[in-house]
């Protein structure tokens, strides 16, 4: 099959789109012909090896990834050759203390596609058959490769650990990214008054667009002191945080009596002196978070199904494309999702 894939670490130049063995699905397995990819940051970190998890190579790229059942391994009889499916993006064991808890995006032995495993940037992917998602029946594979990682990240933030109520006020931050877009969406859903940040005026006026009561452009403004002015000197009740770096001091800082940040990315700087009086003394909870569980997956699809969460796809390129996706990833020059098709 043609896939995107690495046979080392590297730039751009690393990325090949040719021939490999297309898999083949084991006891348990599906095999799942691909129709659309999400583009992710991450892809990019696996490609550039700065993500700390050894590969073997080749090694094909991609988290993100729906289709429709190509292949069934022996003992598979809950899908059949044919059916629209959502990947969940973690091979999970069903059987540690995390996943009986319900939380198998956490799995102690956890595989996530496109990292451990071979990703979704291909003709096919290979997955367990408990991995497989029914996909609705109004929902484009388009629509649903822009929602399985970003909706599902956000959700579980917002809702299982920010626990976020009608009447907070939440600070999103990266507003443009498919975790803010995601996160905007989320808070107003569930009655929040929202303020954006963002590093351009074109995206503040898209998150605009999503709901965004307040905006701050980081590039202008301090968070912080702007998240104080907005909230008469109080704070806001959850700030939605992935950039990492002084932005991470900021929505400390931002955060009310009580407050909550939860972060699942560091992009701008993974190591940040952080004022621990500040975090106690304010009763301030700072929780890291890892994608979702199927739970909050399948509840995703369902609003997406409805309508009330509306993913924002920047573009739907070829999957030949994707270096010129991953440039655009790389330079951050992209609102919301990024779709592939085989
Ligand atoms: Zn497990």
């Amino acid at each position: 099959m043609k896939a995107i894939h690495i046979r080392s670490h590297g730039g751009l130049d690393a990325l090949r789109f040719d021939d490999v063995q297309t898999p083949k699905p084991g006891p348990g397995e599906a095999l799942v012909r691909i129709r659309a990819a999400g583009a992710n940051h991450f892809d990019h970190d696996i490609r550039e090896g700065v993500s700390g998890i050894k590969h073997q190579m080749p090694h094909v790229l991609g988290i993100e990834g729906v289709g429709e059942v190509a292949e069934l391994g022996p003992g598979v009889t809950d899908h059949k050759v044919g059916d629209r499916v959502i990947i969940y993006a973690v091979k999970f064991c069903g059987r540690c203390h995390v996943c009986l808890s319900g939380l198998e995006g956490t799995c102690m032995d956890r595989s996530l596609m496109g990292v451990q495993i071979w990703g979704c940037f291909g003709e096919y992917a290979r997955c367990n058959a408990n991995q497989l998602m029914p996909l609705p029946a109004n929902v484009s594979y388009e629509t649903a490769a822009a929602s399985v990682i970003c909706y599902g990240t956000a959700w579980h933030m917002a809702v299982w650990h920010g626990k976020v109520q009608a009447g907070q006020t939440v600070l999103v931050n990266a507003a443009g990214s498919g975790v803010g877009m995601s996160a905007i969406q989320i808070a107003k859903l569930h009655g929040a008054h929202v303020i954006a940040s963002a590093g351009s005026e074109a995206k503040l006026a898209k998150a605009r667009e999503l709901g965004a009561d307040e905006i701050i452009n980081y590039r202008t403004h301090k968070i912080s002191t702007e998240c104080l002015r907005l909230t008469g000197g109080r704070g806001v009740d959850l700030v939605i945080e992935h950039v990492g770096g002084d932005v991470l001091i900021q929505s400390i800082e931002a955060a009310a009596f009580n407050g909550t940040v939860v972060t699942c990315g560091a992009h701008a700087g993974e190591i940040v002196p952080i004022n621990v009086i500040e975090l106690f003394r304010k009763h301030v909870r700072l929780q890291g978070s890892h994608y979702a569980s199927r739970i909050e997956v399948g509840r995703v699809f369902e609003l997406v199904s409805a309508g009330a969460l509306k993913p924002v796809i920047h573009g739907v390129y070829p999957m030949k494309d994707y270096s010129k996706v991953a440039a655009l990833v790389a330079n951050r020059d992209f609102f919301g999702k990024m779709v592939l098709v085989p």
